[in-house]
């Protein structure tokens, strides 16, 4: 790996506004790339495929781990996600902010193979601002919801393994702490 970029992982339970703070940041900094999962999860209202991520079956998504093309990958309640390992490698190489939108478990594998990451956990103003912003996301059913609010508690547990917790409770707040946290490290 070349370390002339910097990689950073961005974590946060679903429902964090991990999205929203990175639209906002690519917009304020021509530098940053946010690395394009895969997931076999389906589409939400307004999801494009290869825009928010590459969509796939399940056989196709275990065709790219046998042909070694993922860099980490998980299972996060009913579906596959996964990074593919090429444009990081790329996009260090060129000098860029590489953001890895993961969650923790694929982020303990990154600090393995990239010990120089730098990682962000965002984490919800409450646990009642969470489920608010779960729920009204309408995009997931009872189910779902209580089966991320489950993940999501567990996920927070972890938020004292990253570099640095930033609370999403004002999202201008959010994105120039991040900013921060990237220029401090470029
Ligand atoms: P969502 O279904 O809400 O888009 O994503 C669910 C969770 O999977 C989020 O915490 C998100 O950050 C995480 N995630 C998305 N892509 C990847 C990936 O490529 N690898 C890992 N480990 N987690 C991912």
């Amino acid at each position: 790996m070349s370390n002339k970029g910097v990689l950073l992982i961005f974590s946060g339970p679903s429902g964090s506004g991990k999205d929203t703070v990175l639209d906002e940041l690519v917009k304020v900094d021509s530098d940053v790339v946010v690395s394009m999962s895969v997931t076999t999860r389906k589409p939400r209202k307004g999801e494009v495929n290869g825009e928010h991520y590459i969509f796939v079956s399940k056989e196709e998504f275990e065709k790219n781990i046998e042909s070694g093309k993922m860099i980490e990958y998980v299972q996060y309640g009913e579906n596959y996600y996964g990074t593919p390992k090429d444009p990081i490698d790329k996009w260090l190489a060129e000098g860029k902010t590489v953001i890895l939108r993961i969650e923790v478990q694929g982020a303990d594998r990154i600090r393995e193979l990239y010990p120089d990451v730098i990682s962000v956990f965002l984490m919800p103003p409450s646990v009642r601002a969470l489920h608010k912003r779960l729920a009204g996301r309408g995009s997931e059913d009872e189910h779902s919801i209580r089966c991320r609010m489950e993940i999501a508690m567990n996920e927070m547990i972890r938020a004292s393994d990253y570099d640095y917790i930033i609370v999403n409770d004002r999202l201008e707040e959010a994105v120039i702490h991040t900013l921060d946290v990237i220029k401090r490290h470029r």
